[in-house]
């Protein structure tokens, strides 16, 4: 069964954005004043936390997204594990990842896992595959795609 058929319980998704909203409340967001939290929800269980990370370099800043993924990958975590990716942002609108989020998610998950975006009236859920359709990847090039 695909990722994307498997349906989230309400129960998990609510566990997760709580964890997530907890995260937000951490990030480090002086400039943008644009918390976000993020969390990896595992088969196991566990849950692996992220929030941005800003700087006054701007360039430096790190996503919510990206700091959870790299934050698991330190803890010794089998990204494979992970069943859904979930943010919450405050406010009434659901925001989609940046480019470069997509693709550092493109690098570990398979295109079928749900990226499920929450804020505090709703949620909207896309696969990788629907956010990055045509993710750069050095694993996957194939004869086709190389014109001769
Ligand atoms: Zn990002």
């Amino acid at each position: 069964m695909s990722k994307q058929s498997s349906a989230v319980s309400q129960a998990a998704l609510e566990q997760a954005h709580g964890q997530a909203r907890q995260a937000a409340a951490r990030a480090h967001a002086p400039y943008s004043k644009f918390p976000v939290g993020a969390v990896l929800q595992f088969s196991t269980g566990d849950l692996v936390l992220g929030c941005n990370v800003e700087n006054a370099s701007y360039g430096l800043t790190n996503c919510a997204e990206r700091t959870a993924v790299y934050s698991a990958l330190a803890q010794g975590k089998s990204l494979a594990d992970v069943e859904n990716i979930v943010i919450y942002t405050p406010g009434k609108t659901v925001y989609s990842p940046c480019g470069a989020c997509r693709q550092v998610l493109a690098e570990f998950f398979s295109l079928d896992t749900p990226f499920i975006s929450t804020c505090d009236v709703g949620e909207k859920t896309w696969t990788l595959g629907e956010l990055l359709p045509a993710a750069f990847s050095t694993f996957e090039a194939t004869a086709d795609q190389v014109s001769s």
